[in-house]
């Protein structure tokens, strides 16, 4: 049995179709048997989230120690000059690093707030 040359390149074309999609999908990791990545778990306290903050803001926040529980009850951040209140009843943050710091963290940096007069 002959194959038309318009047969030919019809099956060779679906065929090829076929194989980019087949390698595309083994590229970007579907149409295999393997599970997806766990997404990153959050925090309970979305104020303690820092999934989301880059690798160069969160070794800002290990340099000046910062914790999420101040252990000296006259320092915490909401006393601190460079605490950024939040706007909308969100998390505060600090102009030192990006992501969220609690009204109660402490860091290395705390100055205290000047007194409004
Ligand atoms: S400098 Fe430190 S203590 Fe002050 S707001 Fe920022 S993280 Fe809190």
């Amino acid at each position: 049995m002959s194959i038309s040359r318009k047969d030919f390149l019809k099956k060779v074309g679906l065929l090829s179709v076929a194989g980019v999609g087949t390698a595309a999908l083994a590229a970007c990791g579907g149409g295999g048997s393997e599970k997806p990545a766990e997404p990153k778990k959050m925090a309970a306290d979305p104020c303690k989230d820092t999934s989301g903050v880059p690798a160069a803001e969160l070794q800002k926040r290990t340099t000046f120690k910062y914790v999420d529980a101040s252990a000296d009850p006259a320092k915490h951040c909401s006393g601190c000059a460079l605490y950024k209140a939040p706007a909308d009843g969100g998390c505060g943050g600090c102009t030192l690093f990006a992501g969220p710091v609690t009204q109660n963290g402490y860091c290395t940096a705390w100055a205290a707030k000047p007194e409004m007069g």
